[in-house]
Formats: C-alpha cells, structure tokens, sequence
C-alpha cells in the first residue's frame, strides 16, 4: 500500500473589507493599481489548511502591475482616502495619474 502526503503553504488572499473602494497609488512603480488585500498563509497537508503560520491576516497593500506589496500601517494616506468615502478620491499633485487609471464615478 502506497501513501502519498503532501505538506506545503498555501497563501489566502482576499480583498480586505471595508477598503475595497479604494484605489492607491503603487510606491514601487508609481502606477494608480495597488489595491487594499488581506493576506494569510497556511501550513497545508494534501493542499488541506491545517494550521495559520501567524496569529492574524497580514493587512497589505498590493500592486496589481508589479505586485510590490507593503504593510497597511506604512501608507497612513490610505486610512485618510477611507475616511473621505468613494467618489471623494484626490491626487496629490506629487503623483501624476496613469493614463489607465479605472475611472471613478
Ligand atoms: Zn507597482
């Protein structure tokens, strides 16, 4: 009888909740993509999750075009664009928009 186990880490990635309005300016390559993510990886044995490898969610901020990803707590503009609600997103003139930016109703 032949058994096969397989152990690995599995990473869970979801939009973060309350933040998914919100569209922010990637530090990395200056692109108008980084979205709000939460972040948490499993041990898993037979791709099954077993145990977390960390006690909670790593709340991030990840680029969709480079995938450069930093911790929520490092952009405090980005707690500043929640409070201000959708629709009410401002550039700053530091950082000029990307011709492919999604467009904001
Ligand atoms: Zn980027």
């Amino acid at each position: 009888m032949f058994f096969c186990i397989t152990f690995g880490t599995q990473e869970f990635k979801s939009p973060l909740k309350g933040y998914e309005h919100i569209t922010t300016r990637c530090l990395n390559c200056n692109n108008w993509r980084a979205y709000c993510i939460k972040d948490w990886e499993w041990i898993t044995i037979c791709f099954i999750p077993i145990l977390p490898l960390s006690f909670h969610p790593y709340k991030e901020v990840e680029c969709q075009i480079c995938h450069f990803r930093q911790d929520l707590r490092d952009r405090p503009d980005i707690e500043a664009q929640r409070q201000q609600g959708p629709g009410q997103i401002q550039m700053t003139p530091q950082a000029p928009p990307a011709p492919n930016m999604p467009q904001y109703k």
